[in-house]
């Protein structure tokens, strides 16, 4: 019942209309990666370049001032997106990847030494990894891993033995951009709270897909992107307590992050320009806005429900076909990611014939090679969902998998 006002808005995505290979329509099931974009976001974008274009903050003139209450409506529009307590806490960055280098390197300036530990977990995506590596080789700190069970879960019992005197930071993805695993963000702020630690959760896979309330996970940072929820490239987004953010010192310098500048002595603009250094990219602003407006709109509970849906529909199907095997968790806590292996089929020959055939899934280690190294494995291939997929769709994703199959 709840898919059919979701599915109308195919025709708001006209990507969704190509043919590719003389195959139509095209099936893109590659939204983890990134999502398309319905003409609202494009055509907001395109007006504002026509008609409003000026840089941010600094023009007394009618243009520039009309580009900033449009940048400044975005901040709100994301701060009611994520219920966070004031706009303050709400900082543009290029996205998530951005977003957890601002605090590794910021955070751990601050806060962290030489032995100082950070907990990540055995599902990252690399750049919630690395981040953290650079942290370690410029200050020495030790990055300790939960570990997750063979179903892709993690091992919560683990997650609260790497507590000791040293833990600083928990670092941990909502959603697995591989297994599809949500896992349990309100346990692990809790039981990080319950140490004093402070929680960033990375929400590149989950923003898209479920409603986020941060006061009510009370993580202490959030980070999405916006080209993973309809909007463009190149904007995301860094939440962070304001009592954390006022203790960590500035990201980069520049423009608009200071208050006052000598040579003698620079000081720092107040939240949250203080990490917004140069003429931010105040266009995608509007883009990402809209795209948060849009999905408002269907409603996160009702994309939610459509997503749920197909993901147990897919599963139920994929398992139709012989040596099929689906990495990551049950259904109950699957969230719009699936990736499998057919046999012995390599990854890169089921995706690149799956292409001829219209069907763009994802293939690869998926930016995330502990974890394949911890499921014993080179890569996947990786369906993806998103708002505007259909279960014709997934029937067609299952009909070229098993032409896949039977070519080897
Ligand atoms: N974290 C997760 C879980 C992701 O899936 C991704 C992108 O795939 C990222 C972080 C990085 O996002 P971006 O490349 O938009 O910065």
């Amino acid at each position: 019942m709840q898919t059919m006002p979701i599915i109308q808005k195919r025709d708001d995505f006209p990507i969704l209309q190509k043919v590719i290979y003389g195959k139509y329509p095209l099936v893109y099931l590659d939204n983890a990666a990134t999502t398309q974009k319905p003409r609202q976001v494009v055509e907001a974008m395109t007006e504002e370049y026509y008609n409003v274009n000026a840089n941010v903050h600094r023009g007394v003139h009618f243009l520039s001032q009309k580009a900033t209450e449009l940048h400044e409506a975005s901040r709100e529009t994301v701060r009611r997106f994520l219920n966070a307590r004031s706009t303050s806490e709400i900082i543009f960055t290029r996205g998530t990847t951005e977003s957890i280098n601002l605090v590794a390197s910021c955070f751990g300036q601050a806060f962290m030494k030489a032995g100082d530990e950070v907990i990540v977990s055995e599902m990252e995506h690399h750049s919630n990894i690395v981040s953290w590596q650079l942290m370690q080789e410029r200050l020495g700190i030790r990055l300790r891993v939960v570990p997750i069970t063979d179903d892709g879960r993690l091992v919560m019992d683990e997650y609260v033995k790497l507590f000791n005197e040293r833990t600083r930071i928990v670092s941990i993805t909502h959603v697995s951009n591989v297994l599809g695993t949500v896992n349990p963000v309100k346990d692990i702020v809790r039981i990080a709270h319950e140490h004093n630690v402070p929680v960033l959760i990375d929400g590149a896979q989950s923003s898209p897909h479920m409603k986020v309330d941060v006061q009510e996970l009370g993580c202490d940072f959030y980070a999405f992107s916006g080209h993973k929820i309809y909007g463009p490239t190149g904007i995301g987004v860094l939440y962070g307590k304001e009592e954390w953010l006022d203790r960590i010192p500035p990201y980069m310098g520049g423009g608009e992050m200071i208050k006052n500048v000598s040579f003698e002595r620079t000081t720092f603009n107040a939240l949250p320009y203080k990490f917004e250094a140069g003429t931010p990219d105040y266009v995608a602003t509007t883009g990402l806005a809209k795209a948060l407006d849009y999905v408002n709109a269907i409603g996160l509970d009702a994309i939610e429900a459509h997503e749920r849906d197909l993901t147990a529909y897919a599963m139920q199907r994929l398992m139709e076909v012989d040596g099929m095997h689906i990495y990551g968790p049950g259904i109950e806590e699957h969230d719009a990611v699936i990736s499998f292996q057919v046999g012995n089929i390599h990854h890169l020959d089921m995706g690149t014939l799956l292409d001829r055939l219209g069907i763009a899934v994802r293939t690869g280690h998926h930016c995330a090679e502990p974890l394949m190294r911890r499921l014993g494995i080179e890569g996947t291939c990786r369906a993806s969902f998103a708002l505007y997929n259909t279960r014709e769709e997934v029937d067609a994703l299952v009909e070229g998998i098993r032409r896949v199959s039977q070519m080897f």
